[in-house]
């Protein structure tokens, strides 16, 4: 039996597009090694959110000619998003000649094709094909919880993203279909679905049949299954009430709302293309907090983009205190070749961009921690992920607000809910104990 070894970077997509890439090899007869020194086939699904990502890959791929050496039989694969961008597969071809086939995120399907062939060329990468939705098994790695795919690629363009140039435009999954396979893992035992797309708010707006996601958020709640339902990313400016509203009506919809923002400032906004304003996001949170007031919300914050100014920099610090996230992800902007932000003037000093990011990361700290605090004392709901990585007796899960809860247990209660009584909490970190329901 032949075995595969595939190393995943970037985001929660390609998390579940390498689960899709193990379902391809699995029904091909595959199995899973244990490392890329014992496997038949080396799968690269890469990243290229950031030109550091994309070195670092190329650094990772450099280093399997010393395997290929070995064993001149190995396949070597690399698709994802890196490999998507206009040239990037030829530069591939010339610079690692040993890689046996190029994907894109656009053919992943054409994989099995391609490795019934193994012949020693390289696939090529047609960048106009976008259109079809292809559904594809999954090999599922992520425990009690199960990604699921709505939506793909993105109309927006913000100036500083990659993903439109890689991913293509929106394209919705069928309602039947997403509810047919939520519906299965639930019958197959999973307790927590996460919803995926780049934009899943501006679900079904491509169908014409009147999908939206409001409907489809109600319809998968009304499921007969207990279950949490999740989902990744929303953008604010299609973050509609009817949304709110259905988060707020269904407990089995989790109140953990991740809005990225990037920025508090209208101006940089704008020259991020990111179509809302600083007023109308605020507003936006307080719909939220009147309908769903204990939501947990976080966001994703970047300081540094061109022409941010002092000024700027302290709207977003003064937005981050109005909104108290439980958790940001707070980073600092990197040129993209490719994207509009490359070639704006006024790009920031590194030594500005590390101060301001040092303020940020201090501001959320101190929100974190008083978020955190307020749990002490209660009892909360969570859904046992698995034994935390460092101790065997620990196990970890999440709130439904999307906190992180480490609690002992004698058993292995992995993908159950129980109740844990919150004692102690360090950062964005809550510690506890089981208690009976
Ligand atoms: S919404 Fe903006 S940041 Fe998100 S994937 Fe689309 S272009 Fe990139």
């Amino acid at each position: 039996m032949k075995s595969y070894f595939i190393k995943t970077y970037g985001c929660q997509m390609n998390i579940h597009e390498s689960e899709k890439i193990a379902g391809i090899l699995r029904d091909l007869g595959y199995k899973e090694a244990d490392s890329d020194q014992n496997a038949d086939l080396i799968v690269f699904n890469t990243c290229c959110i950031r030109e550091t990502a994309e070195a670092k890959i190329s650094g990772h791929i450099g280093e399997v000619s010393r395997l290929k050496q070995k064993n001149p039989n190995l396949i070597v694969a690399v698709c994802g998003c890196m490999s998507q961008q206009k040239g990037v597969a030829e530069q591939l071809k010339k610079r690692f000649p040993f890689i046996n086939i190029i994907l894109g995120t656009s053919n992943l399907q054409l994989l099995a094709e391609e490795l019934a062939r193994q012949t020693q060329k390289h696939s090529l990468i047609d960048t106009a094909e976008y259109n079809t939705v292809t559904e594809m098994n999954s090999y599922r790695t992520s425990g009690a919880n199960a990604w699921v795919n709505i939506i793909y690629g993105c109309n927006n363009f913000c100036t500083y993203c990659i993903v439109p140039y890689v991913r293509g435009r929106e394209r919705s999954r069928k309602e039947k279909d997403i509810v047919a396979e939520v519906s299965y893992l639930l019958e197959n035992g999973y307790k927590e679905i996460t919803l995926l797309g780049q934009n899943v708010n501006s679900y079904g707006k491509d169908l014409d049949d009147g999908s939206s996601f409001s409907k489809l958020l109600e319809k998968l709640a009304t499921l007969p299954y207990k279950y949490r339902l999740r989902f990744l990313t929303s953008h604010p400016k299609d973050f509609t009430e009817d949304i709110i509203d259905v988060v707020a009506k269904y407990d089995n919809i989790c109140k953990s709302i991740h809005l990225p923002v990037q920025s508090g400032s209208t101006a940089v906004l704008r020259n991020m293309n990111r179509r809302y304003t600083r007023e109308y996001y605020l507003d936006l949170v307080n719909k939220i907090r009147a309908k769903i007031p204990d939501a947990g919300l976080s966001s994703d914050i970047m300081v540094g983009f061109p022409g941010e100014t002092d000024e700027n920099f302290a709207d977003t610090l003064d937005l981050v205190k109005q909104v108290r996230y439980s958790s940001c992800f707070c980073f600092i902007y990197s040129r993209r070749k490719g994207t509009p932000g490359y070639a704006m003037e006024n790009q920031i000093p590194k030594t500005v961009k590390t101060e301001r990011i040092k303020q940020l990361i201090a501001a959320q700290n101190v929100i974190t921690r008083e978020i955190s605090k307020q749990f002490e004392g209660k009892t909360v709901e969570i859904l046992v992920d698995g034994l935390n990585d460092k101790y065997s007796d620990v196990y970890c899960g999440r709130t439904d607000c999307g906190k992180l809860v480490n609690f002992k247990c004698d058993k292995d209660c992995t993908g159950e809910f129980v109740n844990v009584k919150i004692n102690r909490s360090q950062s964005a970190t809550l510690f506890g104990e089981i208690v009976k329901k």
